[in-house]
């Protein structure tokens, strides 16, 4: 079986990582199959490397392409400094609807953690990736929108706003909650987990993060019905789902204190992008970080981290992200045999103390290696 993944190498650290990460990952799939199995890599343009070749950040033909495609993988891309650009990453999620935001976080043996018990941490988090204050519906004080809105506000709601103020929208709609929530589920459901927690802000914002709350037990109730129970409703020791919800502030005090008791989270888009890069500090940072954007045909991984213009090009940067990505398409596929031995080879690298810079400054008696190096060890 022959599997085509659609590459985007990315700007900054992207071409190094991306050329590190993709022998790993072949080598993976060859260990496990032979050659019963193989992914054939096909390279798409974005970023820099598409500017320079195109004269375009972001060329139709790339759009085109993932839209009929089933797996891509990218490198971090820059965004242009200056009015006019929209992040390319914004943009490529809200054309291509990539919904869901899925980040795995799990601790390998040996990494310097700023928690006490990172041993504990095994969560993976949803987070909606279209919506919420995100959805770029912002003015700028004084424009003659924002002064309208305002207007309108003061005039028809007796609502007394500022005529100062920058004003944008939070738009959440139950279409866009329900289909992440039920993501979540359905991997909960699939990998046998024991939990799904709602984290939101529905104390303050009823009708957006409230909504989002209420839509999240519906899909629960009206879908998962036999396979999920409330945590007020849960017998101890239930093999039943248990979904529950937080207080997104109260969260991030939980998923340091006890961590043991999350397991699957499901949020919206602003408390997702601060949660995720919490976590992911407990476990590695950045050099550590998968993740994979989803819509309903395409899975598209890419790493946490951004170009790192500063080190990029010195063999510095640590592929360990995009190679967990790799190790998150191969599960994806169902090719759970590759996965692992990325796992175990990362659990290797990290035991031995061989590692890259952003690791190995943390770890005493490490072994600093570069990027070429690190991608070695872990296809060897
Ligand atoms: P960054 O993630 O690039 O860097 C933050 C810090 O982490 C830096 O110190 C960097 O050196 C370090 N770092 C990041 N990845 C690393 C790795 N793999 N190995 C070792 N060290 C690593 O974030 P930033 O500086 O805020 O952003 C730089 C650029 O990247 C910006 O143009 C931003 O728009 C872009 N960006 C892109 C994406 C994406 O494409 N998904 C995500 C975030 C930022």
């Amino acid at each position: 079986m022959r599997k085509t993944v659609l590459f985007i190498e990315g700007d900054g650290i992207g071409p190094e990582v991306m050329k590190v990460a993709q022998p790993v990952v072949n080598r993976a799939v060859e260990k496990a199959y032979g050659s019963e199995r193989s992914l054939e890599w096909k390279e798409l343009l974005a970023g820099e490397k598409a500017f320079r070749e195109t004269g375009e950040y972001l060329p139709q033909s790339t759009l085109d392409a993932l839209r009929g495609a089933e797996l891509a993988i990218k490198g971090p891309l820059t965004t242009p400094v200056g009015k006019g650009f929209r992040s390319l990453n914004v943009t490529m999620r809200q054309t291509l609807d990539l919904y869901a935001c899925i980040r795995p976080i799990r601790y390998f043996e040996g990494i310097v953690s700023p928690v006490k018990h990172p041993e504990k941490v095994d969560m993976i988090v949803f987070r909606e990736n279209t919506e919420d204050v995100y959805a770029g519906i912002e003015y700028a004080s004084g424009t003659p929108e924002a002064m309208r809105i305002i207007d309108f506000f003061r005039s028809e709601l007796g609502v007394n706003v500022d005529v100062t103020a920058g004003v944008g929208l939070k738009p959440m709609t139950p279409k866009g909650s329900k289909r992440l929530v039920r993501k979540a589920l359905e991997y909960a459901v699939a990998q046998g987990k024991s939990s799904v927690t709602l984290v939101h802000k529905g104390n303050i914002m009823k009708y957006t993060e409230g909504g989002f709350r209420e839509w999240g037990y519906e899909v629960a109730r009206d879908e998962f019905g036999d396979r999920t129970v409330t945590e007020k409703d849960a017998a101890p020791g239930t093999d039943r789902i248990v979904v529950k919800d937080r207080i997104a502030d109260a969260m991030f005090q939980e998923v340091l204190i006890r961590p043991e008791q999350y397991s699957v989270i499901a949020t919206t888009n602003l408390n997702g992008d601060y949660i995720s890069d919490a976590l992911a500090a407990q476990v590695g940072g950045l050099g550590l970080a998968p993740g994979v954007n989803m819509s309903d045909t395409l899975a598209f991984f890419e790493a946490t981290h951004g170009t790192a213009p500063t080190i990029a090009g010195q063999d510095k940067a640590n592929p360990g992200s995009l190679i967990l990505c790799g190790a998150m398409l191969l599960d994806h596929l169902g090719w759970h045999e590759a996965a692992a031995l990325i796992h175990n080879a990362m659990n290797r690298a990290i035991s031995a103390k061989s590692v890259t810079v952003d690791l190995a400054s943390q770890m005493e008696g490490a072994r600093t290696v570069g990027c070429r190096e690190f991608g070695d060890i872990l296809g060897s």
